[in-house]
């Protein structure tokens, strides 16, 4: 790539949390962002000024990524006004916790349709013009539950095992075209989804973490960035866990 052609990165959910750290990270690599949300715009436009100080330009939407065609729209527009689109990072995402017993099955469909259809939407939105382009990284947020399973997020483990199925899948299907695809699977990070459990569940769970510590947004975002450039050029169908050990 030319060094002054400009690079295009994509992030959703990136008003909070590890989507945020994802934006700044890639806004200081240089990218030109876009990145969406779902009802926090005050955060949003706050963080457009925040990353836009990296040089680069940087732009956000209230996107629903459950939505189809709000998704498509957003690519589109994303295209048309920063340049076709490099890098995909799909960090939208939600939890309804409940034992399987008491779930309710509106809890189910929030959370597979926020979590595991919206990241379908952002990738069959972003992969046709990638694949014309003849490159692409995809960087989908998974969790440890989606690989090891968390009693009382049924819902939300299976949402995120599905997103490894999916990016394996997506990884095998395009990886002729110079399209990577690669998750991510964070344990325990200090973001607004962990601040919501109690004092007791957040001991118990750093107990069970051998560095005794969460994660930060910032360190998961650094491993996003590290697949997003060409540092992983010979990555592909790999989930990363970024945990502490917890799963040791
Ligand atoms: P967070 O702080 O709660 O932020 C969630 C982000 O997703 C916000 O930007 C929110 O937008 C956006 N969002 C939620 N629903 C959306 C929708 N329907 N459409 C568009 N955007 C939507 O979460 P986080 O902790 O950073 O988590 C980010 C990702 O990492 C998630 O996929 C999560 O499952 C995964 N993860 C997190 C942890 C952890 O310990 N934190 C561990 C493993 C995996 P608004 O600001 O507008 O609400």
């Amino acid at each position: 790539m030319a060094e002054n052609e400009s690079r295009v990165a994509l992030v959703t959910g990136g008003s909070r949390g590890i989507g945020r750290a994802s934006v700044l990270t890639l806004a200081r690599d240089g990218f030109d962002v876009s990145f969406c949300y779902q009802s926090n715009e005050e955060a949003a436009l706050s963080l457009e000024k925040e990353a836009q100080e990296f040089g680069v330009r940087v732009i956000s939407r209230k996107v629903d990524v459950r939505d189809a065609e709000l998704v498509r729209a957003f690519v589109a527009e994303t295209e048309e006004t920063l340049a076709p689109i490099d890098v995909a990072v799909t960090a939208a995402g939600i939890t309804r916790d409940n034992p399987l017993l008491l779930m309710k099955d509106e809890e189910w469909h929030q959370v597979l349709d926020v979590n595991l259809d919206g990241v379908y939407n952002v990738c069959r939105s972003v992969v046709f013009s990638m694949m014309k382009r003849k490159s692409g990284a995809i960087i989908n947020i998974s969790s440890v539950a989606g690989v090891y399973g968390n009693p009382t997020q049924s819902n939300y483990s299976a949402s995120k095992a599905g997103i490894i199925g999916f990016s394996r899948a997506l990884a095998k299907e395009v990886g002729g075209y110079g399209i990577r695809a690669n998750v991510v699977a964070p344990g325990f990070i200090d973001t607004d989804m962990t601040s919501v459990l109690s004092g007791g569940a957040k001991e118990k769970a750093l107990a069970a973490v051998p560095l005794r510590r969460l994660g930060r947004a910032d360190e998961v975002a650094e491993l996003v960035s590290y697949l997003a450039s060409d540092k992983a050029g010979y990555i592909t169908g790999s989930v990363f866990q970024i945990d502490g050990g917890i799963t040791l």
